[in-house]
């Protein structure tokens, strides 16, 4: 989930996906729906308006459920932080599992990240 990104994460988290890193390789799979995943993946520093969003995106996620703040945003808001429209951390919405630092952080990383949750 997207709570505020420039778009960078999202697309080293697509390449992490693509041809060359292959997360699905290792057991991690990107779904269309919250409710169809294990786990959620959020970048981003939370925007004011994505607070709510976002809190009812970690509901829709069944129990055991892990959130995975990726990038220095999704961590303690980075570069936007103390913006006007920001509203913090994504650990200040919900609970953090896993962070993966960075700005963005490179394919490889998320790959890694992954294989710890997936356990291959
Ligand atoms: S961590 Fe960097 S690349 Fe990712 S959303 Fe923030 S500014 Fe963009």
């Amino acid at each position: 989930m997207d709570a505020g990104s420039c778009n960078g994460c999202e697309i080293e988290i697509g390449s992490a996906f693509g041809p060359v890193y292959d997360a699905e390789r290792y057991g991690a799979r990107l779904v269309a729906s919250p409710r169809h995943a294990d786990a959620l993946l959020v970048t981003g520093p939370v925007t004011r308006n994505m607070a709510v969003p976002l809190l009812r995106t970690f509901e829709a996620v069944s129990e055991p459920r892990i959130v995975v703040a990726v990038g220095d945003c999704a961590i303690d808001a980075g570069e936007f932080a103390g913006g006007h429209g920001v509203h913090g951390p994504v650990a200040d919405v919900v609970p953090v599992d896993l962070r993966i630092p960075g700005c963005p952080p490179e394919p490889d990383a998320i790959v890694a990240a992954l294989r710890g949750l997936t356990g291959r």
